[in-house]
This record gives structure tokens, C-alpha cells and sequence, in this order.
């Protein structure tokens, strides 16, 4: 969808600090991370939100989120892992193309608001 940042970047028209990718998902790492390697699972096609993505899509986005959870525990030996996947402003979500977070978790990370902080 035309003027849309994750479309661009899902597609790599802009680059991206990709950690995984395949026909129909890319995989990056969020520039404002909430924990160490918090990541992005970006459809390539634009859905703006679960609500437009097809259910075979949003099974896939959670197949890839698994992938990259192992990844996760493998090299960066997270101690716990959040998903979480914000739909429309009113509950956090600030790009309106479907994207799935995932966060590492670390013993003492801190970390204790992970969505909507206002
Ligand atoms: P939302 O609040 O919509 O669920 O999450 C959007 C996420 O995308 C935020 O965590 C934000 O830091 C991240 N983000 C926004 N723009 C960019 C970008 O251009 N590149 C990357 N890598 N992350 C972005
Ligand atoms: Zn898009």
C-alpha cells in the first residue's frame, strides 16, 4: 500500500536489520526495542490489522513467530518471551500494517509496560 513504512520495508524497497525472512513474512528488529532483540513479524502483503488479515495469514505470522522464538532462546538465551499484537491507536498500535512483536524476556530486564503506555 502506497505511503506505507512496513510495506516498504516488509517488500525491501528500505532497508532493515532482517533476522529472517521468507515468500510471505520478513522478519526485523524493532528501532525502539523494549528488550534486547524485540522483533517485528511483518507480512509482506498489506493488512492493516487482524481484523483484514486472512486467518491462514495470521496462522502464518504466529509458524513464524515460533521460528524466531527459538532463534531467540538459541543466541540470545532470553529467559521468557512476550508476543503481543496491538490493534487500532485506542490499544497501542501506531503502524497500521499487521505486525506481531516479539520480546525476548531477561531476568531483571525491567521491562513492565510493554503496550499502550499511555
Ligand atoms: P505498534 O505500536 O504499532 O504495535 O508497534 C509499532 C512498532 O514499530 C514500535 O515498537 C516501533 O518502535 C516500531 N517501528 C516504527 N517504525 C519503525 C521503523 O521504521 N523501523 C523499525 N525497525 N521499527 C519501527
Ligand atoms: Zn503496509
Amino acid at each position: 500500500m502506497d505511503g506505507c513504512i512496513f510495506c516498504k520495508i516488509a517488500n525491501g524497497e528500505i532497508p532493515s536489520n532482517t533476522i529472517y525472512e521468507d515468500n510471505d513474512f520478513r522478519v526485523i528488529l524493532d528501532n525502539g526495542p523494549a528488550t534486547k532483540g524485540h522483533a517485528l513479524v511483518l507480512p509482506k502483503e498489506h493488512y492493516a490489522d487482524l481484523f483484514e488479515i486472512p486467518e491462514e495469514k495470521a496462522a502464518g505470522a504466529i509458524k513464524v513467530a515460533k521460528k524466531v522464538a527459538g532463534l531467540m532462546k538459541e543466541k540470545l538465551a532470553c529467559d521468557g518471551l512476550n508476543l503481543v499484537q496491538n490493534n487500532g491507536p485506542v490499544a497501542g498500535q501506531t503502524v497500521m500494517h499487521f505486525h506481531l512483536h516479539v520480546i525476548p524476556r531477561y531476568e531483571n530486564d525491567g521491562q513492565k509496560i510493554l503496550w499502550n503506555p499511555t
